[in-house]
């Protein structure tokens, strides 16, 4: 699926962290729209695509001269206080036309230049082994947190069909980890997942976060349910994973091999 490109100039870049954000002190989105159009994203249901008309995922905005405006904002921001970004909150910055356009590497650069307090770098996409030479310099001032719904392909493919395959996610990790840039892998929303998972991410990680639609999606549930997610865990049989409890699962086998300091759930994990 090829979305709809269309480029625009944006006045402002920062946004203030408000919602399960608020523990950062902004948000930054490179793109607005998002190409892997997850089928459990709650985005969808947002201002900025209800009004936009089109469906979800067929879409993307590239915010051009992005890296000028942010500069400029994080300068201003930095003489206020203290500055805690959150990238991405209603994207992913790492879309597949990011490739070309690289307008989150200049973001990235910006920040190398003039570094906020805190970076928190949330994609599912292993593009971002690209701009391990500019994550390097911002030091232990970032942390990537990968995506990793569950180690099942067939399972990714269902659920979110446009967004990377798994093995690809998990060997970004590696490098993330070779390279001594902070990582986590972030199971959320859990999926179904095996019991090899836990054995999988050991090597990679030393920081886990679990996160699931019922405490994660900002309305205990409500907002996945009309989505209609759960009748794809009826489509393949496993609506048993669609319940309030079904994160302990995940976060027991995980107990077996990462000790306790190292799993953080729901708003922990991704707190600065
Ligand atoms: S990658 Fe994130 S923002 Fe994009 S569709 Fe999936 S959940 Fe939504």
């Amino acid at each position: 699926m090829k979305p709809e490109y269309t480029t625009k100039v944006p006045k402002t870049i920062l946004t203030k962290g408000n919602g399960f954000l608020s523990g950062y002190s902004y948000s930054l989105n490179p793109y607005a729209g998002c190409s892997f159009g997850c089928s459990y994203c709650y985005v969808r249901q947002m201002p900025i695509a209800v009004f936009r008309g089109a469906e979800w995922g067929t879409w993307v905005d590239i915010k051009k001269d992005a890296a000028a405006v942010l500069r400029k904002e994080l300068q201003r921001a930095k003489a206020k206080g203290p500055v805690t970004i959150f990238m991405s909150s209603s994207t992913d910055p790492y879309q597949p036309v990011e490739h070309k356009e690289r307008i989150t590497r200049s973001l990235l650069e910006a920040m190398a230049d003039d570094p906020p307090d805190f970076l928190f770098l949330q994609t599912r996409s292993p593009l971002v082994r690209r701009d391990i030479d500019v994550l390097q310099q911002l030091g232990d001032k970032v942390r990537v947190s990968m995506t990793i719904e569950t180690d099942l392909e067939h399972i990714r493919k269902h659920f979110s069909p446009y967004a990377p395959p798994i093995p690809a996610r998990l060997q970004t990790l590696e490098l993330l980890r070779d390279a001594d840039i902070p990582a986590q892998a972030t199971i959320a929303p859990v999926l179904p997942s095996s019991e090899q998972f836990p054995h999988l991410l050991r090597p990679l990680v030393n920081r886990v976060c679990i996160d699931d639609f019922f405490m994660g999606d900002g309305s205990g549930g409500k907002r996945t349910m009309r989505l209609g997610v759960q009748s794809l865990y009826e489509e393949i049989g496993m609506e048993q994973w669609y319940h309030p409890t079904a994160w302990r699962i995940v976060y027991d086998r995980m107990r077996q091999v990462f000790p306790e300091e190292q799993l953080a759930v729901n708003l922990s994990g991704f707190s600065p």
